[in-house]
C-alpha cells in the first residue's frame, strides 16, 4: 500500500504516501508550477522544504512539441511532482489537442510521480446534459487507464467529477472506486472557491469522501487561499494544489493566513519572513513588476506553508476542531461553512480517534462549543462499553476542579475511606462516575483516558435537549443497579433531576441524595456515616 495514516483528529490525517520519489507527508500542498516557471520560485520552495510541487504536463507537451524530458530535471526539482493532465484547459477553453491515452503515458514519460487523468470538469455548469457528459466522459476516460494502474511507476489519479449535482458525484464517485483507484480527486472547485461558495465545496469532499472511503488519499484541486486549508483537511482532503499565491501576486496582493491585503492598503507588513522583514509596504510598491511579483510569491508560499504546519499540528495534538472555531470568525463564508460541518457532526465523529497520545485540551467556551466531534464520539463508544450491573451501588459526583478526576486528592481520600471502612473486597462492587456538562458523564475508569482527562471549560446549559435525553436513556438502559448515592451541587441539580427521573421511571430504587451547600468536601464530611452505613448495607458488609 502506497498510502499509511500516522494521525487522525475529525476527518482530518496525518499520513505518507510512498511515491518513486520518496515519502510525501500529508496533509500537504503542491504549489502550482508553471511550466515557465521562474527558477527563483523553485529554489525558494526547496528553501522552504515544500516536497511538492504540481505542474501542467498538457503545457509541457504543447510547449515542447511532444518531446520527452525528465519532469524532476526540467524543473530542477527532484521531490515529487504531480501533474496535471490538461482538464482545467479543458474547463477554460472547451478543449485541448491532446488525446487522454496520449497525455496518460505522456505523464508516465516524463517520470510524474502523481499523474491525473485527463478529465472532462464539470466546473459550475448546472446544465444537466453537460453534466452528464462530463461525468459518462471522465469515467470512460478512467475505465480506459485502469491499464496503466499496475504497469507503470507513476501513481494515478482519478478526478471524480459531477460538480454540485451530487447524485452524479455520488455515481462517478462510487465507479471510480469499483474501477480500484488507490488515489482519487475532487474535480471543479476553483469556481467555487473564487466565489467563496465554500459551504458547496465541504460539501462536495464530505459527498466524495463518504464513498471512496478513508483508506485512499484524496486531493482537492484548485484549493485557493490559506484560510480555507484547515477547513478542506479537516473534512478529509489530504493533498491539493493551489495557484493562489502566484495569482495573488500578478494582482499586487499580500496573503496573511486569515486575509487578502492589496499592497497599497498596508500599513505595515504583518510578517517577519525572510522577505517582509527587510522591507516595508513603500518598498513593495516601489520595485519593478517582476521582482515585485517575485517576492510577493515568495512571501505569499511562506504564508500557506505556515498555515499547512498549524493544521498539522492541531491534528496532532486533537485540537483541529477548537482551531476551526477561531477560525471561522476569519470571514462569513467560512463561518457559514463551518455550521454546515456542526451540521454534519456524525460524520466527524465516527472519524475521531479512539486514543490519542499527542494532546493538549479541549477547549469549551459557550454552550454551541459543546457540540463537540469528539464528544458525540466518546459518548457513542461510552454506550456501546459502560455496564453497571445489579450488585453494584452508583455513586454519582457533580464534575471536580482537579482533572483527571481519578486522580483528585478528593478522590484519593474517598477510596482511602471506603477501604477502610469496607475493605477491598467491597471497593469492587463501588461503581463512581461524575456528571457535568459539556461530556455529560465520565465514568472513574474513564477519567484519565482521552478525551476526558484534559479539557477546560465549564458549560451552564447543555443546548441540544433531545440529544441530551437520548443519551441518558441510552446510558441508563445500561446501568442496572438500583442503588445510588448521588451528589447534587447548584450546577448538576437539572442534570441529577433528569437522571433520577429516569431511574424511577424503571421501577423502585435505594437513592440516597446528599446536597452539596458548601463544597464537595464539607459535605462529604458532614455525611460520612449515612454514605458509609448505605455502602455497607446495601453490600451487605
Ligand atoms: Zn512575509
Amino acid at each position: 500500500m502506497f498510502f499509511e495514516i500516522l494521525d487522525k483528529s475529525l476527518a482530518a490525517r496525518i499520513g505518507k504516501i510512498y511515491t518513486k520519489s520518496g515519502y510525501l507527508e500529508t496533509p500537504a500542498l503542491f504549489p502550482v508550477i508553471k511550466v515557465d516557471f521562474n527558477p527563483e520560485i523553485i529554489n525558494h520552495i526547496k528553501k522552504l522544504n515544500f516536497k511538492s510541487v504540481i505542474t501542467n504536463a498538457y503545457l509541457l507537451w504543447k510547449k515542447l512539441k511532444g518531446d520527452i524530458v525528465d519532469i524532476h530535471e526540467y524543473l530542477n526539482f527532484k521531490n515529487i511532482i504531480m501533474t496535471d493532465s490538461g482538464g482545467y484547459q479543458v474547463l477554460k477553453y472547451g478543449d485541448v489537442s491532446i488525446r487522454p491515452k496520449e497525455s496518460l503515458e505522456y505523464q508516465i514519460k516524463i517520470k510524474s510521480d502523481i499523474g491525473v487523468i485527463l478529465d472532462y470538469p464539470t466546473g459550475l455548469s448546472r446544465d444537466i446534459e453537460f453534466v452528464k457528459k462530463s461525468v459518462s466522459l471522465t469515467l470512460r476516460r478512467a475505465n480506459f487507464a485502469r491499464r496503466y494502474l499496475n504497469n507503470s511507476e507513476t501513481i494515478i489519479v482519478a478526478p471524480i467529477q459531477g460538480g454540485t449535482n451530487y447524485n452524479l458525484l455520488k455515481y462517478c464517485a462510487r465507479r471510480m472506486k469499483e474501477m480500484g483507484y488507490e488515489m482519487f480527486a475532487l474535480g471543479s472547485p476553483t469556481g467555487l472557491m473564487e466565489k467563496y461558495r465554500y459551504v458547496d465545496v465541504l460539501k462536495m469532499i464530505m459527498t466524495v469522501k463518504s464513498i471512496v472511503g478513508d483508506a485512499a488519499p484524496l486531493h482537492l484541486f484548485g484549493a485557493g487561499h490559506p484560510m480555507i486549508f484547515p477547513f478542506i483537511v479537516a473534512c478529509g482532503i489530504d493533498t491539493f494544489d493551489s495557484a493562489a499565491y502566484s495569482l495573488y501576486a500578478k494582482d499586487g496582493r499580500y496573503l496573511t493566513r486569515d486575509r487578502t491585503y492589496r499592497l497599497e492598503d498596508l500599513s505595515y507588513l504583518p510578517c517577519n519572513c525572510e522577505v517582509c522583514r527587510r522591507m516595508d509596504p513603500k518598498d513593495f510598491l516601489s520595485l519593478d513588476l517582476n521582482k515585485r511579483i517575485e517576492l510577493l510569491e515568495k512571501h505569499n508560499l511562506n504564508v500557506s506553508l505556515e498555515e499547512i504546519k498549524h493544521v498539522k499540528l492541531h491534528i496532532k495534538e486533537g485540537t483541529l476542531w477548537n482551531y476551526l472555531e477561531q477560525k471561522a470568525r476569519a470571514h462569513p463564508s467560512l463561518y457559514e461553512a463551518f455550521m454546515l460541518m456542526k451540521g454534519e457532526l456524525e460524520y466527524f465523529a465516527e472519524r475521531e480517534p479512539f486514543t490519542k497520545v499527542n494532546i493538549a485540551g479541549i477547549f469549551f467556551f459557550d454552550p454551541y462549543s459543546a457540540i463537540h466531534p469528539t464528544l458525540i464520539s466518546y459518548h457513542r463508544r461510552l454506550l456501546e462499553t459502560y455496564f453497571v450491573n445489579d450488585e453494584e451501588t452508583l455513586v454519582i459526583f457533580p464534575f471536580l476542579e482537579e482533572k483527571p478526576f481519578s486522580r483528585s486528592h478528593f478522590m484519593k481520600r474517598f477510596k482511602d475511606d471506603l477501604i477502610k471502612e469496607l475493605g477491598h473486597a467491597a471497593i469492587d462492587r463501588i461503581r463512581i462516575a461524575f456528571i457535568g456538562y459539556p461530556f455529560i458523564f465520565i465514568p472513574f475508569e474513564l477519567s484519565e483516558i482521552y478525551p476526558a482527562s484534559q479539557w477546560e471549560g465549564w458549560i451552564k446549559n447543555y443546548p441540544e435537549r433531545k440529544y441530551l435525553s437520548k443519551f441518558l436513556s441510552g446510558l441508563l438502559s445500561k446501568i442496572k443497579t438500583k442503588n445510588f448515592i448521588l451528589f447534587e451541587d447548584g450546577r448538576t441539580k437539572n442534570l441529577i433531576k433528569k437522571i433520577e427521573d429516569l431511574i424511577r421511571a424503571k421501577g423502585t430504587a435505594d437513592i440516597l441524595k446528599i446536597y452539596i451547600k458548601k463544597d464537595l468536601n464539607s459535605a462529604y464530611l458532614e455525611n460520612m456515616v449515612s454514605i458509609m452505613d448505605f455502602l455497607k448495607r446495601r453490600l451487605h458488609i
